[in-house]
Parts: C-alpha cells; sequence; structure tokens
C-alpha cells in the first residue's frame, strides 16, 4: 500500500479535566471511525474511564485505542490522587499541578518514538507539545474547547485592551474589531488579563504555541458562528477546522450514557421519570465538572427551584468544603416535598442523555463550552450563570448572538465558587426560560439550531467536510515528510 493510503495514526493527548477530556475522547472517536487510527494518551486513573468510552467504537471494528504516560506528582510534592484539575482546590496545588504535566515531555517524546503517529493533537494547556512535534517531523494540531467566538473575543480583547481604557470594573467596553458590537465589562474578563498572574505568562506562551502549530481543530461548527468562524480565520489568521459538535458522535443510548465519569444514578430511574413527563416541561441545572457552590448558594437554588413551581433535575457536586454527609443546605423535607417536582442527581450526570430528553425544556448552566454546544444540538434555550474560564464569552454568544438564553445576572467572573445569586432570581429566570412567548421563541431559535448541528456532522455538512479536508491535508503533510526523510 503506498503511503497515501496508509491508514493516518493520531495521537489524541488532552488536558486532565474532565471538560477537555470528554471531548477529546469524542474527537478521537471521530477521526476513528473516519478512517484513522486513534491512539488516546491518559493516565493510568483516567485509564479506565477512557477504555469504558471508546469500548464501543472499538468493538465495532474502529481502530482507536489508549495509552497511558505517569504524571511525576510525588517529584512535584502532591499526594497521588490529585491528578486531574477537577481535584485541585488551591492555587498552589494548581501550580504545581502544572509543573508535573509540563514534565511528561520526555514520556511524550517516548510514545513518539514508539508509536510513530503521523500528528498529534493536544491540548491548548499543553503548549510544550508543540516543540515535540517539531522534533519528531509531525504536524501538531491544538485542540481549542470553545467557540470561534469566545477565543477571537478574548484575543481581540489582549490585542487591543480595552479594559485598561475604562474608568471602572463594572463600565462596560465594546470588543474592538469583533462582529457584533459586544459589550463586556473588566469583571467579567478572567483575572490573568485584569492583572498579571502565574497564568497570564502561561496563557501568552500557550497562544504564542497555537500559532507555530500546524493549525487549530475546534469543537464548533460553521454555521452556528459564520460570521466569528470567519474572524477568527481571516482577521486573525488562524488555520483552523470546525469539526463538532463532537457529542454528537454518541448516537446511541448507551453511548450517552457511558460518556464521561460514572453516573451517579441508575440510568433507568431517571428516564422512567423523564418519559412519564411532558416535553419542554422539565429544567436542567448543572454548572459542569469544575464550578462549586457553597452551601449558602445551593440553599438559594433550591428554595428557588421549589418557588417557581416547576419540574426539576439538579446536578449537585459536592461541597468540599462542606463536612462529609451533612447537607445543610437542604431545606427541611425538601425532597419530600418536591418528589413528583424534581430529582437531584448527587454526584456525575450522563449530561447528554438527559438534554437530549424530549421532557427537558430548559437548562441553567455555568456557560462551559462543551454544555453550551451540547445545549445547542439537544435543541434546549438556557439560563445563563457563568462563573469563570471564558464562560462570560460564551454566555454573551449564547444571550445575544444566538438569542437563545436568559442571564441570571451574575456580573463578576470568580474562581470555580459562583457569585452569589438570590432564589427569587432563580425562581425568574427558571420560569423565563420554561414558559411564555419569550421561552416559545427562544425554543424555535434552539430546535433550528439542533437541526442545523446535526446536519453539520452528517455526510456533506461542514464538519463531515472541514473534518475530511484537514484529513487530507494531514496525508498530504505525511506524504511531504517521508520525501525529505
Ligand atoms: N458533565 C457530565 N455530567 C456532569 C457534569 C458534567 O456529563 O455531571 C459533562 C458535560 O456534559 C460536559 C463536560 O462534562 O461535556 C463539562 O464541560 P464544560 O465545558 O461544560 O464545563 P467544565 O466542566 O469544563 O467547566
Amino acid at each position: 500500500m503506498g503511503s497515501e493510503s496508509h491508514q493516518l495514526h493520531v495521537l489524541f493527548f488532552p488536558f486532565m479535566a474532565s471538560g477537555h477530556m470528554i471531548p477529546m475522547i469524542d474527537m478521537a472517536k471521530l477521526f476513528a471511525i473516519r478512517g484513522c487510527k486513534s491512539t488516546l494518551i491518559a493516565t493510568p486513573h483516567d485509564e479506565p474511564t477512557f477504555l469504558k468510552s471508546i469500548a464501543k467504537t472499538k468493538d465495532s471494528g474502529f481502530n482507536i485505542d489508549a495509552v497511558t504516560v505517569t504524571l511525576p506528582l510525588k517529584e512535584v510534592g502532591l499526594p497521588e490522587d490529585c491528578d486531574n484539575l477537577n481535584k485541585i482546590t488551591t492555587e498552589e496545588i494548581h501550580k504545581q499541578f502544572m509543573r508535573a504535566i509540563m514534565m511528561l515531555d520526555q514520556q511524550l517524546e517516548l510514545l513518539i518514538e514508539k508509536l510513530a503517529p503521523d500528528c498529534l493533537v493536544s491540548d491548548i494547556f499543553l503548549p510544550w507539545t508543540n516543540k515535540i512535534a517539531t522534533k519528531w517531523g509531525i504536524p501538531r494540531l491544538v485542540f481549542h474547547g470553545t467557540s470561534a467566538f469566545s477565543i477571537a473575543g478574548m484575543e481581540c480583547v489582549a490585542l487591543y485592551e480595552p479594559h485598561k481604557k475604562v474608568s471602572s470594573d463594572l463600565e462596560p467596553f465594546v470588543i474592538p474589531n469583533f462582529p457584533g458590537e459586544i459589550t463586556m465589562s473588566r469583571m467579567q474578563l478572567p483575572d490573568f488579563y485584569r492583572e498579571e498572574t502565574e497564568f497570564t505568562k502561561f496563557f501568552k506562551e500557550a497562544k504564542e504555541s497555537e500559532k507555530q502549530s500546524f493549525g487549530v481543530v475546534m469543537n464548533s461548527f460553521y454555521k452556528l458562528e459564520p460570521v466569528y468562524i470567519d474572524h477568527y480565520r481571516t482577521f486573525l489568521g488562524r488555520r483552523s477546522w470546525f469539526v463538532g459538535p463532537l457529542s454528537l458522535c454518541n448516537k446511541e443510548t448507551e453511548d450517552k450514557a457511558h460518556r464521561g465519569n460514572q453516573a451517579s444514578i441508575d440510568q433507568h430511574e431517571f428516564l422512567n421519570w423523564l418519559d412519564s413527563k411532558q416535553p419542554n416541561s422539565v429544567v436542567y441545572i448543572c454548572f459542569g465538572s469544575m464550578a462549586n457552590f457553597n452551601a449558602a448558594q445551593l440553599h438559594e437554588i433550591a428554595v428557588g427551584l421549589e418557588a417557581s413551581g416547576q419540574q426539576f433535575i439538579w446536578v449537585v457536586k459536592k461541597d468540599p468544603n462542606g463536612e462529609e454527609g451533612k447537607e445543610e443546605w437542604l431545606p427541611d423535607g425538601y425532597e419530600s416535598r418536591i418528589r413528583d417536582k424534581g430529582l437531584i442527581i448527587r454526584g456525575w450526570a450522563p449530561q447528554v442523555l438527559i438534554l437530549d430528553h424530549e421532557a427537558i425544556g430548559g437548562f441553567v448552566t455555568h456557560c462551559g463550552w462543551n454544555s453550551t454546544l451540547e445545549a445547542v444540538a439537544a435543541g434546549v434555550p438556557m439560563v445563563t450563570w457563568p462563573v469563570a474560564a471564558e464562560q462570560f464569552f460564551n454566555e454573551k454568544f449564547v444571550t445575544q448572538v444566538l438569542k437563545i438564553g436568559v442571564n441570571i445576572g451574575v456580573k463578576q467572573w470568580v474562581k470555580l465558587f459562583g457569585e452569589s445569586v438570590k432564589s427569587e432570581r432563580v425562581k425568574e429566570a427558571v420560569k423565563r426560560v420554561l414558559v411564555g412567548e419569550e421561552a416559545e421563541e427562544m425554543r424555535k431559535r434552539s430546535k433550528a439550531l439542533a437541526e442545523m448541528a446535526r446536519g453539520a456532522v452528517e455526510e456533506g455538512g461542514s464538519s463531515w467536510s472541514d473534518l475530511g479536508d484537514l484529513l487530507q491535508e494531514l496525508r498530504r503533510q505525511r506524504l511531504a515528510h517521508k520525501k525529505k526523510i
């Protein structure tokens, strides 16, 4: 067989956090389904989750597998179970964790030497992998787990620094040279934009390595944000391929149920519960894998949900500062009162399975990009409650550009622990997204976008074609490289 038709081997290296690993696993599945050999890099702790997520694809005969690298946690002074960003609770541990990740360079080199992949797809938070890919003569693609809107918006803020020209943290500014007259305030920007932090330097390095990489592969689709994709490609000059929504590669119930961590609820229990509800009559509340709320905030949410009179599924993560087994946020007799109306999942929910159920009519979300795009793909309008990262940009995109969401009204970017929101606002926002004319309009727009999302990943759709073009390009690169050696 000539090298043109030889199976392309792509090595996928996700950052160790659920919101980064989940879409990368989906992407590896997608590449395998399109004829590549996909190898995922996992830590020994996460390997079982990876293997469970790819089992069905593998059993169907596609060429996909996982290999491991071991984080040198001891060497940086971290306990053994600190192997995932989701477990990091302080700035100091975060720094040590990032140092341990950077020390994976030799293990990555050994893997590349052994496996001889044709391409490395690695997370934006692994900028040092670019040099290694270059050394071994293979293209590195950056995986950006966000939208073109957010990435281009953030870049325009970094380039033109409008936040330095306003007189207060709350004074709005328009993002310069960015389509749509989008306004932000300094408070909504990540802290490393507002002041020099350790992460400011790291972020610059990551952006630099993005420019030097072969290109960028993103979890979005053209019709969702054509103006911003064009802006990112043309104005900011990034060679990029938009291959999402990646979650749509999970077609069967089983695929959706096995995505990410082990669900903390029996699948049949909540599906039966949802089956008994009218279409679009239940709101789903979940703040992703990182954001966390203290007991006082959880209490406000509980009270607001009950007062809204609406049906709900609410995912509550364990409060890391709370006492084991103590749920002081839960109002007295709450669960017996709301038994028919509400379901609380403590821990991990099979989110895509829930969002895709026809009973779900609204999603209260922290606007992590995966959650946002999963809601788009499921045709579900949102209540936006951003917390950190680029989530305030995603909120603008959902509420002002797509017009499929209402904001709960938080104004301040905070690391991990969200700004306090009173129960009254929860109640009002939940009602707004589920009932009335405005909800109906948003629902119509959401359903139309969901149709477009499905069209994008079907044969001939934009994401299908973008991936095809990318694979073609990678084959050309391999040929050119082979000729050189
Ligand atoms: N997720 C899930 N169940 C949960 C919490 C999160 O399946 O209980 C998934 C969710 O579907 C999404 C990812 O975890 O794919 C979270 O990514 P996102 O970008 O939304 O937020 P992050 O966790 O990175 O803040």
